[in-house]
């Protein structure tokens, strides 16, 4: 899918062709050949402080002018000259400040004024940066284009249509660290962008069966393995607790298994995902309010989907399983009800005392299979799990809980690089005594105390102890309601950035 032809980086010119599909934008990258500076709409990136008289700037003389002092801040220089439709200033903030989050955010400007202006071809001359115009300066830049230039336009039919275009990089180290860096950016915004666009999609166009048929497609096209089981299958398995959630489902729960490099001989790192298609709570049901966006709870399984597509497309060493629990928690008379009593695959009984705790039971299952038919060199699993993490971080972090430190510190420091950024937690047992139940072994919600920390002690009793696991809790980051530097509003796909970065570090 990516070409990038090094040997022409020393002359030549990274282009990358914004091309909008039906479901979301794609943006493509190749090498245009010739010297000269391709005419367009040319960004440059500079820090703040004023350009010095003079400069030339893609073959124009410009001078005088400030750059502004926040970063991702964009001011028009001049417009219409000979050679350049359009120059624009990006401001990079102070150099000390200039970090990947800052560039990121930059692509995301230069996104945003490329849709804002109509314009058709572009450059971005790296030349005036000096020491920042580097590999990864390239390739943090270019993840926020990728990003920034998400629209989900699939069902409109009459709003502006995003603009088909093509960017250029100028000014950039030659070399394949270049080019290695902006092809990585695409693999990995195209997952996240994925995520996003299947978070999107509402629950009358993706359910567990269509959700399923959509992970196949995607594995097909990326060289993954993908093995889906039904509620037959998962009846087999003994997956009571799944198949509780998903009993009253408009369509019967799916796991969705995809395999990454599973001929190598290490063990493989698993990625649980939960994927409720559409949560209306079940009979603890939601209120009018609370009720809408929970399209957007099958975020977990969508994050992970999307990772397992930038894994195959990087070409990643280490053998990855993402398993996907997808089911749709809803209301008939086949529903689960509280005080129902399930088993789960591990045989504890579970008494329901919220139905609409439905994620840590499709998550359960998923653990235990995730144990059961691989031997887990990790388990991370990513969930939409509850309401109170948001109360506990608002926005801006998602909750980690571990049971082991090396595991939390290598997702930790994952965070800070892609500025999908997380909180640790605690999972002590003491926290378990609130989950006892009278009638079995323990119930599946215990009011809000503590809520985001009980559903991951409830989850710990689905894994072994010697199996390394973390738990996230992305509930408050996995949406937006405000368009942010490199994200508009809805899905955030937040997780794939994080999770490949967290395995391209792995041995
Ligand atoms: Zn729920």
């Amino acid at each position: 899918m990516t070409r990038v032809n090094t040997s022409t980086m020393a002359t030549g010119y990274q282009t990358l062709d914004i091309k909008h599909q039906r479901r979301t934008i794609t943006v493509n990258i190749r090498i245009a050949t010739g010297k000269q500076v391709p005419r367009g709409h040319v960004f440059v990136p500079h820090v703040a402080g004023k350009i010095v008289k003079g400069v030339k700037v893609a073959g124009v003389t410009v001078g005088g002018l400030a750059v502004p002092a926040s970063a991702g801040n964009v001011v028009d220089v001049l417009t219409g000259a000979a050679g350049v439709d359009r120059v624009t200033l990006v401001s990079v903030g102070k150099t000390a400040q200039c970090d990947a989050e800052v560039m990121r955010r930059v692509g995301g400007a230069i996104a945003r004024s490329l849709q804002s202006a109509r314009s058709t071809r572009s450059v971005i001359d790296f030349s005036l940066l000096g020491e920042l115009a580097t590999a990864e300066s390239a390739g943090v830049v270019c993840e926020g284009i990728h990003l920034g230039s998400f629209r989900f336009v699939k069902y409109h039919t009459t709003a502006e249509k995003p603009l088909n275009g093509s960017v250029t990089l100028r000014g950039l180290p030659a070399g394949k660290a270049t080019a290695a860096a902006v092809s990585r950016a695409q693999s990995v915004s195209d997952g996240t962008n994925l995520a996003r666009a299947l978070g999107h999609e509402p629950a009358n166009m993706i359910n567990p069966v269509t959700l399923a048929a959509e992970a196949k497609k995607m594995a097909r096209k990326a060289g993954l393995t993908c093995k889906v089981l039904d509620e037959k299958q998962l009846a087999r398995h003994k997956m009571g607790a799944m198949l509780a959630v998903g009993q009253a489902g408009s369509t019967p729960p799916r796991l969705i298994i995809l395999e990454h490099n599973m001929t190598a001989k290490a063990k493989p790192v698993i990625l649980v995902g939960k994927a409720i298609t559409f949560d209306t709570g079940g009979y603890s049901i939601k209120d009018k309010n609370g009720i809408v966006g929970m399209k957007y709870d099958k975020c977990g399984g969508m994050a992970v989907i999307g990772a397992m597509q930038a894994i195959a497309a990087l070409k990643l060493k280490v053998p990855v399983v993402g398993i996907v629990a997808a089911a749709e928690n809803m209301i008939s008379e086949r529903a689960y009800r509280p005080n129902d009593i399930i088993t789960a695959m591990n045989g504890k009984t579970i008494e329901i005392i919220s139905t609409d705790a439905e994620g840590r039971l499709v998550l359960a299952d998923s653990l235990c299979y995730a144990e059961k038919f691989y031997s887990p060199r990790a388990v991370i699993d990513l969930a939409t799990l509850t309401g109170g993490v948001v109360v506990a971080l608002g926005h801006h972090r998602a909750a980690i809980y571990a049971n082991n430190d090396k595991l939390a510190d290598g997702l930790m420091t994952s965070a800070d690089h892609t500025y999908e950024r997380l909180w640790r937690m605690p999972i002590d047992d003491d926290y378990f005594e609130q989950l006892k139940s009278d009638d079995c072994d323990f119930k599946n919600s215990a009011g809000r105390d503590g809520h985001s920390i009980l559903g991951a002690v409830f989850l710990k009793q689905f894994i072994s102890a010697k199996t390394p696991w973390a738990h996230l809790d992305i509930a408050g980051v996995a949406t937006t309601d405000k368009d942010g530097p490199y994200c508009p509003r809805g899905g955030t796909g937040f997780g794939v950035r994080l999770l490949v970065d967290y395995l391209e570090g792995l041995k």
